[in-house]
């Protein structure tokens, strides 16, 4: 069945959504992907959403696309994080990177150590001391962390 876009939309025939996941399996990013086919990525959307059995597809060819990007990224610690890769390298270095952030101090312009009380201000009126307490944030990239791989323990404040 062949349908009008009607209000200037593109429609896209079979023959570009084969080539566009075609593209997309290679691991041509989806922008580039679309416009490899004379379309951008709002129609293929558009395409999507009308074609359950090309969102299905485009889904499948989207995955083997990561995959392919994923293999084209030199070994090291960022291909272990992103890429999944378990090859020796890999996890070398991603250890090696990991044992350098334990090893690292926080964060050294912190001020580790309080004022002992004898030099500090007398202790005027009824006991009154606000004490402001600091919240530590620690932002965590969750796609950084894995389930079953720790967070770098936090380096003990004393
Ligand atoms: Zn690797």
């Amino acid at each position: 069945m062949t349908r009008h876009g009607g209000r200037g939309h593109t429609v896209i025939g079979p023959e570009e959504k084969a080539q566009y996941l075609a593209h997309v399996t290679a691991g041509v990013p989806l922008d580039e992907a679309a416009a490899k086919i004379g379309v951008d990525r709002r129609s293929i959307n558009r395409a999507a959403a009308a074609d359950p059995e090309f969102a299905t597809a485009r889904a499948a060819a989207k995955a083997a696309g990561r995959k392919v990007r994923a293999n084209l990224l030199p070994h090291g610690e960022y291909r272990y994080i992103h890429g999944g890769c378990r090859c020796t390298t890999c996890r070398t270095a991603a250890s090696a990177a990991r044992q350098n952030r334990r090893t690292t101090p926080p964060d050294p312009t912190r001020k580790k150590t309080k004022t002992p009380a004898d030099t500090g201000p007398p202790p005027s009126r009824s006991g009154t001391r606000t004490r402001t307490k600091e919240t530590t944030i620690i932002p965590l990239n969750r796609s950084n962390t894995r389930p079953g791989e720790g967070i770098p323990p936090l380096a003990a404040v004393s």
